[in-house]
């Protein structure tokens, strides 16, 4: 914090310097998504520190305890490889742990030293540590290259390796890959296919893991995630939906090359126009109606949009998170007459400027962005030295630029360390856009109140 106070406006070209990161590391992703598997066991191929923060970060943004295992690198596995510490850890979780499925991701150091998952997962299998009818998948994720949302997308693309197969009989379903989000939006995606009585198959899906009710009893595999089954049925499905580039992309174009399932990559539907978007694709994909519970819902977005847009037009936001996240944030506060002034994002992608450009066209504000290592929460702070705005959206680590400039900050992202309500409420579909909508509001007007003088202080707005 007293370093942040040292923060100026001075802002100078920096290379391979992040401080502050709109970001985390790859194995993070990884395991978040082996989380949506059920009856899957994470496990972290590297040393015990690496798998201590990944879990750390999990549990502390979940507040539900994320166990995972660790190959638990020494010196000797350092120098000459981890194949046996892991094909000891194998044997160990299916023997201690009875998983259905052990998820494996790489490190830093396993990747450095060249560790080959596939090899060594099959030399665990001709070795008999792999019970009959369980299973192991794997992803490499260096976190020397990209972030959380990458190591993500390479889980969910190695989760869909391991088990998708094609029989040749249609099974008529749409398979929905969620990017990086809740188990809250997860749920609401899944929430709106019901509604319209379209038979999905979400991969992962954390709703009921992560969040799941207080029963007095621990449970390891709680009953909820993809089983096996229906991950493999995604090869006969109709179609693919992929919400969130940077994190679906992969495993859409996977089912679209292996299993000729073809796939349609979109933004989070986060906001009216993007809701509007997943719930058109789903229309169209399946050839069913919109019901009126649907128009019902986007009826009272616009309603609430119509009656507080005086308090959110021209209001100037800074934020900063996963470029999904961001992007689909930046149009709905568009949407809303917001002005989007700073936005930076930690994972780096070609798309992330074309589509920036594209929804900033018609802002008349000469707003900046950028994404990668150097787009940091400290190039953000920078930024609004220069130019204050009225709105801070990010993760909790925003609340230190928040203090400093006396900017109100609405959490949203990953990771939130110091509020609860994430896990359990969606910001996607129509009820997130109005739960944002609230969220906006109440920090917006509790300024209006806190600022204003005595003789503008109203009871009723
Ligand atoms: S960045 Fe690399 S070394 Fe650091 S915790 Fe992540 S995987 Fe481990």
């Amino acid at each position: 914090m007293a370093l942040l106070r040292h923060t100026t406006g001075e802002i100078k070209e920096r290379k391979a310097l992040t401080v502050n990161p709109a970001k985390t590391c790859q194995p993070v992703g990884a395991m978040y998504a082996a989380l949506g598997v059920k009856g899957c066991f994470p496990h972290s191929h590297g040393s015990q520190g690496c798998c201590a923060y990944h879990r750390s970060a999990l549990t502390r943004h979940y507040k539900e305890p994320v166990v995972a295992g660790t190959s638990s690198f020494t010196e000797g596995s350092s120098v000459f490889g981890g194949q046996s510490n892991l094909i000891t850890a194998i044997d160990n979780i299916f023997t201690l742990y009875d998983p259905e499925v052990i998820a494996i991701h790489t490190t830093c150091l396993s990747e450095t030293i060249g560790d080959d998952l596939m090899q060594i997962s099959q030399k665990a299998k001709d070795d008999g540590k792999v019970p009959a009818g369980k299973h192991i998948v794997y992803a490499s994720t260096p976190s020397y290259v990209g972030t959380h949302v990458t190591g993500y997308a390479n889980m969910v693309k190695g989760i869909l390796k391991g088990f998708v197969t094609k029989t040749g009989t249609p099974n008529g379903k749409i398979n929905i890959i969620p990017g990086f989000c809740e188990p809250s939006d997860m749920a609401e995606m899944r929430r709106l296919a019901d509604m319209m009585g379209i038979d999905i198959t979400m991969v992962p899906d954390t709703n009921g893991v992560l969040n799941g009710p207080m029963t007095g009893h621990y449970e390891m595999y709680p009953n909820a995630g993809a089983t096996p089954a229906e991950i493999a049925g995604m090869g006969d499905a109709k179609a693919t939906i992929g919400l969130g580039r940077w994190a679906t992309a992969d495993g859409v174009n996977f089912l679209d090359a292996e299993f000729k399932v073809p796939g349609h990559v979109m933004g989070l539907p986060i906001g009216l126009k993007a809701t509007d978007r997943y719930v058109d694709l789903l229309r169209k994909l399946s050839g069913k109606t919109v019901p009126d519970s649907i128009n019902f819902e986007r009826g009272q977005v616009v309603d609430l949009l119509s009656d507080y847009s005086q308090y959110f037009y021209g209001k100037k936001v800074a934020m900063a998170g996963d470029p999904d996240q961001v992007l689909a944030l930046v149009e709905f506060c568009i949407t809303l007459g917001m002005i989007p002034a700073y936005t930076v994002t930690g994972t780096a992608g070609k798309y992330f400027d074309e589509r920036m450009t594209e929804l900033l066209k018609d802002v008349p504000y000469d707003c900046k962005f950028k994404c990668g290592g150097e787009a940091d929460m400290y190039l953000l702070h920078q930024w609004i030295k220069n130019d204050p705005v009225d709105l801070l959206i990010g993760n909790t680590y925003l609340k230190y630029v928040a203090r400093d400039e006396d900017i109100p900050l609405v959490r949203h992202g990953f990771p939130i360390l110091d509020r609860v309500g994430h896990q359990y409420f969606p910001s996607v579909g129509y009820s997130g856009a109005m739960r944002l909508m609230e969220k906006f509001l109440e920090a917006l007007l509790d300024r209006l109140d806190r600022d204003a003088p005595e003789t503008r202080f109203e009871l009723q707005l």
